[in-house]
């Protein structure tokens, strides 16, 4: 396993920004997760997780200490059906999209909130990924049986196992394990096969192609949804789609993206997010809440 110093992030991420890293690991084997841990502690590094990039804003300045990219770390074992549910276990670095395979081919209903879900497994317990519309299932909390973390935090980076039932999950979020680095986790699902499931799904990805503009690098929803509300209307209602600073705009399509349009800097995207914060609040009296997590060393 190769530590690389001033490893250059941007590609790593979805809106294609930040700086470097001081070191980086791909680690290809849980152990090697535990060898990458154990090497920063050893030099008192921070270490920060990177799955597939797709909620996170890196600094322009980059990120102090070892980076743990995870996108290395991928494969699915053990599908089974048994006592009419199916079950696999996942590293953590395995696209979703690898999931979304296993639940179409089965025709089952996860594959519904799964497609167009950017990023990997890990990526998407951690954030409790899902969709904000009714349908059932809609989040990774109601596909996934457990976890297990590298807790980076006790002596030797032992391997710790977290039952789902235990995590507490909630919008865009889960608690309830670590500090530490997830490797695997085991996912089910214990309902009928759809007939109508492909049918669905090309509805799901219509409306998806329709209403977000995925030709261009972006994150995401940018804000949580408050509640009972849609940040996106909200952006729209104050005026703010297509509004611009530098290299960062508000998308014209949708009104919760800001797209990198070709050049952003993290700081042009930090500038148009609090522009967009500030507008909010001042017209519509509601803060809206990042859903996307800040990496690295803070803005001059
Ligand atoms: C076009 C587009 C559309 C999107 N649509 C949706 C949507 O409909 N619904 C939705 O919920 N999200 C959506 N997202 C956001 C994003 O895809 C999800 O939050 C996704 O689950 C993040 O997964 P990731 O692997 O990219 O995680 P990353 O962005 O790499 O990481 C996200 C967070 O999880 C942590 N993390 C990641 N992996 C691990 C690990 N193995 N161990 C410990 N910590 C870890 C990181 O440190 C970070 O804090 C969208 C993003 C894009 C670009």
């Amino acid at each position: 396993m190769e530590f690389l110093p001033q490893f250059q992030l941007a590609p790593y991420t979805t809106w294609k920004i930040g700086g470097a890293a001081d070191w980086a690991v791909q680690p290809t084997t849980v152990e090697e997760v535990q060898g990458a841990c154990l090497w920063a502690k050893e030099k008192n590094l921070p270490i920060t997780v990177i799955s597939g990039g797709s909620n996170i804003l890196v600094s322009d300045d980059g990120i102090v200490g070892l980076v743990i990219l995870m996108n290395k770390l991928s494969g699915i074992a053990n599908i089974q059906w048994k006592n009419n549910t199916l079950t696999c276990d996942c590293l953590a670095g395995t696209p979703k999209s690898e999931l979304l395979k296993i639940f179409v081919k089965q025709r089952l209903s996860p594959a519904i909130f799964l497609a167009g879900l950017p990023g990997d497994v890990g990526g998407g317990v951690v954030m409790n990924a899902g969709i904000g519309h009714d349908i059932h299932p809609k989040e990774f909390c109601e596909i996934t049986s457990w976890l297990e973390y590298v807790a980076w935090d006790e002596p030797n980076c032992p391997i710790v196992r977290v039952d789902g039932k235990e995590m507490k999950w909630s919008y865009r979020h889960t608690d309830g394990w670590g500090p530490g680095v997830i490797v695997r986790s085991g996912i089910h699902w214990q309902e009928e096969p759809q007939v109508d499931l492909l049918q669905r799904l090309k509805e799901s990805n219509n409306r998806r192609i329709a209403t977000q503009p995925l030709n261009m690098p972006s994150c995401g929803s940018v804000f949580k949804n408050p509640p009972g509300n849609k940040s996106g209307r909200l952006i729209e209602e104050c005026g703010l789609k297509g509004f611009q600073i530098g290299g960062a705009q508000v998308s014209t399509l949708h009104g919760n993206f800001i797209v990198n349009t070709g050049a952003a800097k993290a700081a042009d995207v930090m500038a148009v997010v609090q522009h967009v914060q500030k507008t909010v609040k001042e017209q519509k009296g509601i803060l809206l809440e990042y859903e996307f997590k800040w990496f690295g060393r803070a803005l001059k």
